[in-house]
């Protein structure tokens, strides 16, 4: 059976009562995007409280429905078949010829939902559903009627056409990406920073991120692993602006001068500080970081508060509270983890300490700091000054 169209279902956005139109812009903006990308001419059209995509003659139904289940905002993907305005007893008919196209031999509980669109449509909703449902029973002597709680619910739209569709087909959730700011996500190679940028986005957030790069100790193949990783959140986040940091002389720096125990700790402030200098440059509202509490001696409540210390923006922490499984099966869900698995140097593993401190004390940690005041001013501008620009699409 070819399916003509797809009706989107968004129940999150039909909330949002006033801003429901912008809410509807974006997701019809981020749709045309995710389809551009695949061969055929799709054409999504908003109306009436509803958006639709109307598929050319010929296409692959699988790639467009992969493409549909990158777009955040879609809750339901329902593929719809398109029947000519002929009256009532071909309408009967088209519904049955769907029905057993769609679900030959059907035998469970269903119900006809009938809605008009067209008002002017001379008989009404629940005569349509009684009629059609009639024909069906006829048709499908095992199937029984269930009004109340069918297995099957067979919808029927009365438009200029009239358009049946009875499946649906889970779409990603959240929010269309434009209709909440900006951030900027803190990028490793690693497998929860990727997971933390989707979850952000999700919710309909601009994505930038950032990598800290030490060249010679990480590798061009760890720089384009973690390239490799900002394609496939882009899938769904849209482009991504990549700042491509060359953090060598700061953690050599660093390791010169700090106790070897407080390195990472140390490290990871001036992350955060290099993070929101792009962050404030490009309007971003916060920061995002793959950290989960206690996964790590740097992700310990004392380490997690001696790093946020020196932020002045807010750093969202998606996957605070997941246990490492549950971000793993996230990752397998996206599609980043056999990406995040290759094993590529990260900037943080070799400039690790034997025994991190766990309990950094933030007095402690600042005084350390106050050696590094000769020269760090100088190499975070150098930093800042030959950062690479990527755009990820
Ligand atoms: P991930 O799996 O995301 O790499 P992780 O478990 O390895 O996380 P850490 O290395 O402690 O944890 O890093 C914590 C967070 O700090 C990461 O999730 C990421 O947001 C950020 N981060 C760490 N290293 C880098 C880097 N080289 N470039 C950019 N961000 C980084
Ligand atoms: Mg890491």
């Amino acid at each position: 059976m070819i399916f003509h169209a797809f009706l989107i279902k968004y129940a999150e956005i039909a909330i949002k009562g006033k801003n429901r139109y912008l809410f509807e812009d974006a997701l019809v903006k981020q749709m045309n995007i995710a389809l551009s990308k695949i061969e055929g001419d799709y054409r999504v059209v908003k109306e009436q409280g509803r958006v639709y995509v109307f598929c050319p003659e010929e296409y692959d139904f699988d790639e467009a429905v992969a493409a549909l289940k990158t777009v955040f905002g879609i809750v339901y993907i329902c593929p719809v078949v398109i029947y000519e305005d002929q009256g009532l007893d071909k309408m009967r008919e088209d519904v049955v010829e769907y029905m057993k196209n769609v679900h030959p031999d059907y035998s469970g509980t269903f119900k006809v939902y009938t809605r008009r669109a067209k008002k002017s449509y001379p008989v009404n909703s629940m005569e349509v559903s009684a009629k059609i449902g009639e024909s069906i029973l006829n048709a499908f002597p095992e199937a029984k009627v269930d009004v109340h709680d069918p297995e099957l619910t067979v919808s029927v739209e009365i438009r200029e056409k009239i358009y049946v569709y009875s499946k649906s087909i889970k779409g990603p959730g959240g929010m269309p990406v434009g209709t909440n700011g900006k951030a900027m996500l803190l990028l490793s190679g690693g497998i929860d920073s990727p997971v933390a940028g989707y979850m952000i986005a999700k919710r309909g957030v601009k994505i930038e991120a950032v990598y800290f790069h030490a060249p010679p100790y990480t590798s061009e193949r760890a720089k384009q692993k973690v390239v490799d990783l900002a394609k496939l959140v882009a899938k769904y986040s849209g482009p991504i602006k990549l700042h491509v940091v060359n953090f060598t002389d700061i953690q050599l720096y660093i390791y010169d001068q700090c106790p070897h125990d407080e390195l990472t700790i140390i490290m990871r402030r001036y992350m955060m500080r290099i993070a929101e200098h792009f962050a404030k440059q490009d309007n971003c509202l916060g920061l995002i970081t793959g950290e989960s509490i206690g996964q790590v001696a740097s992700q310990t409540l004392q380490s997690l508060a001696a790093t946020n210390e020196v932020c002045t923006l807010p750093v969202y922490r998606p996957v605070i509270g997941f246990d490492k499984q549950e971000i793993v099966e996230r990752s397998w869900e996206i599609g980043t983890y056999d990406t995040s698995v290759l094993p590529y140097e990260d900037c943080c593993t070799i400039f690790v300490a034997k025994h991190p401190v766990t309990k950094p004390n933030l007095k402690v940690i600042q005084k350390s700091e106050e050696k590094l005041a000769g020269k760090i001013d100088e190499l975070m501008e150098e930093a800042l000054r030959t950062t690479e620009v990527l755009e990820i699409q």
